[in-house]
């Protein structure tokens, strides 16, 4: 499972500006214990997909499932145990320091907590401009003035650019964050559950701008995030994740309008309906999600399946293509 483009072959045409193949990420476990059962955290377990130029691809899942592991990866602020990652055509894992340096410019990323990211005691102004200066891209004098710039087109002031971190709302944070990225002028931003943590009517319009950024510079987003509603507004493909593994993709209005796994709509069930005649029957999942370091047989949403038959405890099924440009990973599809 997972080896096949999560995009599938209607996307394979045409050259991806990211393409993952076969992506793994496994934690070493530190507990004596458990080291010596040579068990290991397997974080992400073969995924694969790729994004096109100007394309949204959301990944959806709950907490735990490797969303963000995927995203750390692809910019290689995590190192994969294995898979190939390639942006532009070039293999960023095999990227010596200088390269990764140059392939940063034009990836970047946008996290949940913006703050985390920024120095307290340097101005949100003065740390966008860092980006330009560390990729020797201007000078101190111009960066700032491009820093200020980018803020504004983020809907900063100039005397917002002059605050401290502190100073500033959890919504002007995530500006700033956007901002950060974007002074590097990036072809993709991987978005990592960018508007999680604020209230729901700031995450419209931070959910607006990136929108309107995309339409001018013609990004590509790799949007991370478990709120499905979210997802299905800002995403033209979505490929859902379930224990390191990508379980279904499809065009974002048909993986909405009728899931092929069990675990999409069992997401999509919990997902309000904006009119009552839309509304999904709720479908309760039994149990957590698996520890992703326990030994696995069948498929790995069996234990927590409404679906499950006798075979998907003892065999895996394959992710394979049920539709074209849909894909999936259950036995219903056969
Ligand atoms: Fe459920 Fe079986 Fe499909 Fe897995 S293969 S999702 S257990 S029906």
């Amino acid at each position: 499972m997972g080896s096949a483009p999560a995009n599938g072959p209607a996307a394979a045409a045409e050259p991806a500006l990211l393409e993952v193949t076969d992506l793994v990420k496994h934690y070493r476990i530190r507990s004596r214990q458990l080291a010596r059962s040579g068990l290991s955290l397997r974080a992400v377990d073969g995924v694969s997909f790729r994004v096109g130029a100007g394309e949204t691809l959301g990944l959806v899942g709950e907490s735990g499932g490797g969303k963000t592991t995927v995203g750390l990866s692809v910019l290689r602020l995590v190192q994969p145990s294995g898979g190939t990652v390639s942006f532009e055509g070039r293999d960023v894992l095999a990227a010596g320091r200088v390269e990764l340096k140059a392939l940063r410019q034009r990836m970047q990323i946008v996290f949940q907590d913006p703050i985390g990211a920024l120095d307290p005691r340097k101005s949100v102004g003065d740390s966008v401009a860092e980006g330009l200066r560390i990729q020797g891209l201007a000078p101190r004098a111009e960066a700032r003035r491009r820093a200020v710039e980018v803020l504004d087109r983020v809907g900063l002031t100039p005397a917002q650019a002059r605050s401290l971190p502190h100073e500033l709302s959890g919504g002007q944070l995530q500006r700033v964050g956007i901002a950060r990225a974007l002074v590097l002028d990036p072809r993709l931003v991987v978005c990592d559950e960018p508007v999680s943590a604020l209230d729901v009517s700031i995450q419209a319009q931070i959910i607006n701008l990136l929108l309107d950024l995309q339409d001018e510079r013609g990004l590509a987003y790799l949007f991370i995030a478990h709120d499905l509603a979210l997802v299905q507004h800002i995403s033209d493909r979505v490929a859902v994740m379930y224990l390191g593994r990508i379980v279904e993709s499809a065009p974002a209005g048909e993986l909405f309008g009728s899931p092929a796994h069990p675990y999409t709509r069992a997401l999509l069930s919990a997902v309000p309906a904006d009119h009552p005649s839309a509304a999904r029957q709720r479908m309760v999942l039994r149990g957590e999600i698996p520890s992703a370091s326990a030994p696995m047989t069948g498929c790995p949403f069996a234990p927590r399946c409404p679906d499950a038959m006798a075979k998907c405890s003892d065999e895996a099924p394959q992710f394979k293509e049920i539709s074209p440009g849909r894909w999936a990973a259950c036995f219903l599809n056969d």
